[in-house]
């Protein structure tokens, strides 16, 4: 045990915490091929839906089709009859009229239900074929659902497993809310919620820290207490160094400062704001300043 026990409780929560992070990951990747699956389900519904409703209208039309055909067809028949009992040159003119327009009219009637038919009789083949992509693909949902549901199962397991190693590590050490907060840094930060501080360095977003408060950092480390970097939020602790290896350490650290850009600390603290998690942290006020 070190001088801190709760910073080396918060360490290797981290190393679980990490591994829950890329199981919840996992979860959250594993559906996107079934949606896509699924968006393809439902636009074969909605098109054999479509079909179906044509199909619906094709036949009412075939049928009052036949219907009409039905009718000229006995018309004429009919007309024929009474050419057997006319008895007047006046009335076979007539009659043979009314003939002659009931026979054009059976005939297109004739026409356009045999076209119906034939054209009622490829949307069938189609709507059949239809059908067959429709069950396949409800088949294919269905199984990869319930494969997904059982990924997902197996990795919420591993994450309940995960958690209970969490609860055991933490004990009484770390607080319930303290917890909370380290587990939302720890995930928000890429996985590293706590790190060291070498010199004056923090090591999670590599900018120095005033002298008083790395000063003051190790007070509070020495005294169990929990401090958080001013810049990145992650939990911080003093990491007492060879004194050789802290002053150039953090020479170096300024000469690259220096140097090497202020756009690195811009990219810091655009990541901090675009992050957004003062509030869901549940930081202190303390940490509102920046
Ligand atoms: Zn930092």
């Amino acid at each position: 045990m070190s001088r801190n026990e709760k910073l080396d409780c918060l360490k290797k929560l981290q190393v679980i915490l990490q591994k829950k992070f890329i199981l919840e990951d996992k979860i959250k990747s594993i559906p996107a091929n079934l949606k896509a699956e699924e968006i393809e389900l439902d636009e074969a519904r909605e098109k054999y839906q479509s079909l179906s409703d044509f199909y619906d209208n094709l036949q009412n039309e075939q049928k009052s089709l036949a219907i009409r055909y039905d009718d000229a067809f006995n018309k004429r028949i009919e007309y024929e009859k009474q050419m057997e009992f006319i008895n007047t040159q006046r009335e076979f003119e007539a009659l043979t009229k009314q003939l002659e327009e009931a026979r054009i009219s059976e005939q297109s009637f004739l026409k356009m239900r045999n076209s119906k038919t034939s054209e009622l009789e490829r949307v069938k083949a189609e709507l059949d074929e239809e059908k067959g992509v429709l069950d396949s693909l409800e088949a294919k949902v269905s199984e990869e659902k319930s494969k997904v549901d059982s990924e997902i199962s197996e990795i919420q397991d591993e994450i309940s497993t995960l958690d209970a190693e969490c609860d055991a590590i933490k004990g009484n050490i770390i607080p319930d809310d303290l917890y909370e907060k380290f587990s939302n840094i720890v995930r928000k930060k890429d996985g590293f919620g706590i790190v060291p501080v070498y010199g004056q360095v923090c090591t999670g977003c590599d900018l120095i820290l005033p002298v008083q408060f790395v000063i003051d950092l190790e007070l509070k480390t020495d005294k169990g207490e929990i401090e958080y970097c001013p810049y990145c939020s992650r939990i911080i602790y003093k990491e007492t160094l060879d004194d050789d290896v802290e002053r150039s350490y953090s020479f170096e650290q300024l000469e690259s400062q220096k140097s090497e850009s202020k756009s690195s600390a811009q990219d810091e603290s655009a990541s901090a704001e675009s992050d957004n998690y003062d509030e869901s942290m549940g930081m202190d006020e303390e940490f509102e300043d920046f």
